[in-house]
């Protein structure tokens, strides 16, 4: 390269240009095919034990190697995407007893597109319309007000209104000919006075739809099939949380006429209020294979490992002098064994916060939840023997502040 030609290359390259003067490695900028790139590292990001939970701000879940293959191979290829929906919404639907199934763009989106589908039916007009609803006769949504939560947002989004009922008496009061659809939180279950039984057969009476929200709700394992033998017409769930999919995925199971319904509303159509809701090739049959691998886990066994771990970080906080803990599993949504730790504040001189700082800011960092006077610790999303390295920084940071 000339001189004049080498200063052209530098002005027009700044990064490179500025690597060789600063000593940023020149390695991160070339094509480096022996060592693998971190870009977590490299961009600085903080990445820590999840002992938390499936929450959506800490990306909630890890995927399986099984997953990730699956992403990587199918990025290979073009295929139809609608063929791989149908593909795939056949096989779901046969693992989870519904008569069909889609991928969604996580839960919500299945709430949206489940929702679209039950205002449009099979009308590319009414498809087009939405959220106007101004000239459809039915779009009114009951919900029981112990179920009246901030995921209705994602019904509203359609542009249907929210009846809000208490007992089973207003509930068929409630039922006119606006009514589009009843909805059903799976998590609010036990505070609904209407459960699902009952829910379902005035559902059935009346001719009006059910959805069930059952986002988080597994395990059990059984809940994948429990809600669609109920008789329940959608059931929604969460592919990124227990089940470990891809975060950005979701299942929308139900009756095969809003399931086509639904996807009307759904890319890769656009016209529509779901075409952001885009899951592709990849999120797709990552989806796929999650699911199974998910059903064909040995459950029990993976329950007694959930409890060990439980059991090596309760003994070990349980020896700092004033500190309590107490094994429970929570009766819906992130079932699984979890522990609280409490402590005597004239004991142990902390509060929960400024114990879960010193956890975030320790080396590993990890995360726990916080209660008014308690941390709270769930062990499904631990790494293979990180269940001892939680153990050993909790009862650490209990030692330094014990008097
Ligand atoms: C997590 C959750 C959702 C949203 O699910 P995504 O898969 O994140 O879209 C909806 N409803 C309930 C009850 C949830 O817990």
């Amino acid at each position: 390269m000339k001189r004049r030609d080498l200063i052209k290359y530098l002005s027009v390259a700044p990064v490179a240009g500025a690597a060789i003067g600063t000593g940023i490695p020149f390695q991160s900028f070339a094509k480096n095919t022996s060592a693998k790139r971190d870009v977590i590292k490299e961009l600085g990001l903080r990445t820590f034990i999840n002992a938390a939970g499936t929450y959506t701000t800490m990306t909630a879940s890890l995927m399986h190697d099984e997953v990730v293959d699956t992403i990587q191979s199918s990025s290979n290829h073009f295929v139809m995407i609608n063929e791989v929906q149908d593909k795939v919404g056949e096989k779901i639907a046969a693992m989870c007893h519904a008569e069909s199934a889609m991928v969604t763009a996580g839960c919500w989106s299945a709430l949206v597109l489940g929702t679209a589908g039950v205002l449009t039916g099979m009308d590319r007009k009414k498809v087009a319309l939405l959220p106007n609803l101004s000239t459809f006769q039915k779009s009114e949504i009951i919900v029981q007000k112990a179920h009246n939560v901030a995921y209705v947002h994602a019904l509203t989004n359609t542009g249907a209104t929210i009846v809000e009922v208490e007992t089973a008496q207003e509930m068929e009061k409630a039922i006119n000919s606006k009514t589009a659809m009843m909805w059903f939180l799976n998590s609010s279950g036990p505070m609904g006075l209407v459960k699902h039984e009952e829910f379902v057969t005035i559902g059935k009476k009346y001719n009006v739809p059910t959805m069930i929200d059952m986002a988080a709700d597994v395990p059990p394992v059984e809940n994948l099939w429990k809600y669609n033998d109920l008789g329940f017409d959608l059931v929604c769930v969460s592919g990124g949380k227990a089940i470990c999919g891809p975060q950005s995925a979701g299942l929308l199971m139900g009756r095969k006429d809003l399931i086509a319904a639904a996807r009307l509303s759904a890319p890769p159509s656009g016209g529509n209020i779901g075409r952001g809701m885009k899951v592709n090739k990849e999120e797709i049959l990552g989806m796929y294979v999650a699911l199974e691998k998910y059903i064909n886990t040995d459950h029990v066994a993976e329950w007694k490992m959930w409890e060990d771990r439980v059991d090596n970080i309760k003994n070990a906080a349980g020896k700092v002098n004033g500190v309590s803990t107490e094994t429970f599993v929570p009766p819906v949504a992130n079932h699984t064994p979890s522990l609280k730790i409490s402590w005597d504040q004239t004991k142990v001189k902390t509060t929960p916060k400024d114990l879960l700082k010193n956890l975030q800011d320790g080396s590993p960092s990890i995360e726990v939840m916080t209660g008014p006077d308690s941390i709270n610790i769930t062990v499904f999303m631990l790494k293979k023997g990180e269940d001892k390295i939680v153990a050993k920084r909790i009862q650490e940071e209990l030692s330094k502040a014990s008097i």
